[in-house]
């Protein structure tokens, strides 16, 4: 396995880190105290190509491979989480599904606007009684002069309720097949009557993302709103989770990369007892710690992104990935908390919100012990 990067892949690694540093790094904490969704943001990550970069260049996207993408998560999760997911949760999550089994029209109609970001696209499979246990969809559509009427309720769903969401794709139960219920994808456009977001909640991080509960009360879409064969929806959002967690490991490696740069460039000016703090072997041995940690859970995650892209089953490196990953971050930015003594307590000083936007990384797109229970089945438990 090759993991040199091609030059274009530099290319696009040095593009986001600067974009990051320039655009992300100066407003995120103002982003973040003002829980405020970074439009001024997702315009220019669009127009810089940021927001489909996995997605065919003739639907506007950038037609590059998993390992790209991971690289520009990387640098994005690096300086903010909440800039980094509001992109990750709109490419791998929503707009995915339409890419990978969207008819023609369907891609016609969706990508090139969800590719240029002047549109988000989420994804809506958690339910209040679905969320680890994703098949247990209460969500309902059901056939009635063409139109599929959809009733139920969606919760946690990223993206779903800011000015410029255009659609989410949801799991729903469709009807019986063989005695057992059969779960379908449909898409549904924002503003359809019935389809309503409700407020965001209010979260421990990630607070400039959006996050919202929704509701489906007769909410009506056209038939050909199906998305993909009628009865593999919860198999084919399973394959979207499963590529989902390179994306969310890659979020691990960055925000713990970031956490340990700035742990390490405070450790160097920080002077007590007269010299750096960097200077005393207890901080030094946090910070070699972590940093052959990262290099370690980067390659692993850049392994699940090149299997991926080699057409390989990358199921288990992507769990293993992302539970590493996970911990890694919380772990990371828990130490560099440390390394910052009360300064890292106080939120002008970004590993503060750096802690707090780790731990959801143990929890979504499949807890860490759904990844346990992955990992364990792909080694034949
Ligand atoms: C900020 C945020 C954004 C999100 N964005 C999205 C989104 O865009 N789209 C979407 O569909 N979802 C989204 N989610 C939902 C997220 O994926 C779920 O919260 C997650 O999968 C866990 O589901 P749950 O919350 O229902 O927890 P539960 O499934 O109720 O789990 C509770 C606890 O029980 C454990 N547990 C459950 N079953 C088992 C078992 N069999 N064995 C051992 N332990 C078990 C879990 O690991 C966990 O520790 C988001 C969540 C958050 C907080």
């Amino acid at each position: 396995m090759n993991f040199e990067l091609s030059d274009e892949q530099r290319l696009l690694r040095e593009t986001v880190r600067d974009f990051a540093r320039q655009e992300v790094a100066p407003v995120a904490e103002e982003l973040d105290r003002e829980k405020r969704f970074p439009y001024e943001i997702v315009a220019k990550m669009g127009a810089l190509g940021l927001m489909g970069i996995p997605f065919p260049q003739d639907y506007g996207g950038g037609g590059a491979d998993t390992l790209s993408y991971v690289l520009a998560v990387e640098e994005l999760a690096r300086v903010d989480s909440s800039v980094c997911i509001t992109m990750a949760a709109h490419t791998s999550l929503g707009t995915m599904p339409i890419h990978l089994w969207g008819s023609d029209e369907q891609r016609q109609e969706w990508l090139p606007e969800l590719c240029s970001g002047r549109r988000l696209a989420s994804f809506g499979l958690t339910e209040p009684e679905a969320g680890s246990d994703a098949g247990n969809v209460r969500t309902t559509a059901r056939l009635e002069d063409g139109e599929w009427v959809i009733n139920g309720a969606k919760q946690f769903i990223t993206n779903s309720g800011t000015d410029i969401s255009g659609c989410v794709s949801i799991t729903a139960v469709t009807g019986e097949a063989d005695g057992r219920r059969e779960i379908s994808n449909l898409i549904v456009a924002t503003g359809t009557p019935g389809y309503e977001a409700g407020e965001p909640y209010r979260k421990m991080g990630w607070n400039a993302s959006d996050t919202r509960p929704l509701t489906f009360e007769d909410c009506r879409v056209a038939e050909s709103n199906l998305l993909g064969r009628r009865g593999d929806g919860f198999k084919n959002f399973l394959h979207i989770l499963d590529g989902g967690r390179i994306g969310v490991a890659a979020m691990g490696v960055g925000l713990a990369q970031g956490a340990l740069d700035e742990a390490l460039a405070y450790a160097k000016e920080r002077v007590a007892f007269g010299q750096p703090i960097s200077k005393y072997q207890a901080i030094q041995a946090k910070i070699a710690d972590l940093s052959a940690q990262i290099e370690a859970a980067r390659l692993l995650t850049w392994r699940a992104a090149l299997e991926k892209d080699a057409g390989e089953s990358f199921t288990l490196t992507a769990a293993q990935a992302k539970l590493l990953t996970g911990r890694l971050a919380v772990r990371a930015t828990e130490e560099a908390v440390q390394i910052h003594g009360g300064y890292g307590y106080i939120e002008e000083y970004p590993v503060c919100r750096f802690y707090r936007d780790a731990k959801i990384l143990t929890i979504g797109e499949g807890t860490d012990e759904v990844q346990q229970m992955v990992i364990a089945r792909q080694l034949g438990c």
